[in-house]
């Protein structure tokens, strides 16, 4: 294989965050669309909650870089976890599915914007299971006596993986079944939203999915009377596209 066009360090640099190589010191199914892969690595690459990585990962004969969000940290242990969808075929999901313990992995971080956002009296987190790790992490931040509402769309029963919240936060949602609709189908989250009830007072909005999915859903909250600076929101990935070599989405 070759070596990296621009070695992971000076990408690092150039973005002002960290590098390191990680090594990988945990593999497991947490269903067969999720596979959760912990890393030892240097703690500050996994910033706040919401916060994602870029893994380097091969593709064929060259390097490509993906973006996972941070499901756990141990500072401790200097220990991280992500959950990496594995039910599509990708070089990020080819290195989840071949990851074994031992592994090591150059790994740049913390990237990305989005975080728990403050002073609000409730949170809403809408996407499909790539948006599960950076949803329940972000929400497990949240002060008590706060609220998350999810609706995140999953493959199949098995995937409906649950978190623990502090205690005395309000913790409602549902899970909508994809059943046979595209991934990139937007008419479960749209229905699923729709059924949620928005609590009373001033909330924000976390959309993390598909680009046309992420689409759909703002324009749902706005019709909602959610206005756009109160919905933080992400394209993951773009229906029948590789990600960018950078790991995300490519825009028009
Ligand atoms: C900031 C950020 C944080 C992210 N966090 C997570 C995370 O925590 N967990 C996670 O699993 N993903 C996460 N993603 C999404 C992940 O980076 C993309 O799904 C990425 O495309 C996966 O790369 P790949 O090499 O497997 O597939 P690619 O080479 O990018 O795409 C190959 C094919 O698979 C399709 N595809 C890609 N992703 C999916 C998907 N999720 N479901 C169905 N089809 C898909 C594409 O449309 C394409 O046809 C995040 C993305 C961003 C930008």
């Amino acid at each position: 294989m070759p070596p990296a066009h621009r070695s992971t360090a000076d990408l690092a640099t150039r973005l002002g965050v960290r590098s390191d190589a990680c090594t990988v010191v945990g593999v497991r199914e947490l269903s067969p669309s999720l596979r959760e892969i912990a890393l030892h690595g240097d703690p500050r690459l996994v910033g706040e909650p919401g916060r994602d990585v870029m893994v380097r990962v091969a593709d064929g004969s060259r390097w490509v870089r993906r973006r996972y969000s941070v499901r756990w940290a141990d500072p401790d242990t200097h220990r991280f976890g992500l959950w990496v969808t594995v039910d599509h075929d990708g070089p990020g999901a080819r290195w989840a599915r071949d990851a074994a313990v031992g592994q090591r992995v150059d790994v740049v971080g913390p990237r990305g914007k989005i975080g728990i956002a403050p002073d609000v009296d409730w949170h809403l987190f809408v996407g499909d299971l790539s948006a599960m790790a950076a949803s329940y992490r972000m929400a497990e931040a949240i002060e008590p006596p706060g609220r998350a509402v999810f609706v995140l769309e999953i493959a199949q029963d098995a995937d409906a993986l649950t978190a623990s919240f502090a205690e005395g936060l309000g913790v409602t949602g549902l899970f909508v079944d994809r059943r046979d609709r595209a991934p990139h189908d937007a008419t479960g989250l749209l229905s699923g939203l729709a059924a949620v009830e928005l609590p009373a007072g001033h909330g924000h909005a976390y959309v993390l999915a598909e680009s046309g999915v992420v689409r759909a859903l703002r324009a749902a909250l706005g019709a909602r009377g959610v206005s756009e600076e109160d919905i933080s929101h992400k394209s993951y990935w773009r229906a029948g596209r590789h990600n960018a070599d950078h790991g995300e989405p490519e825009r028009d």
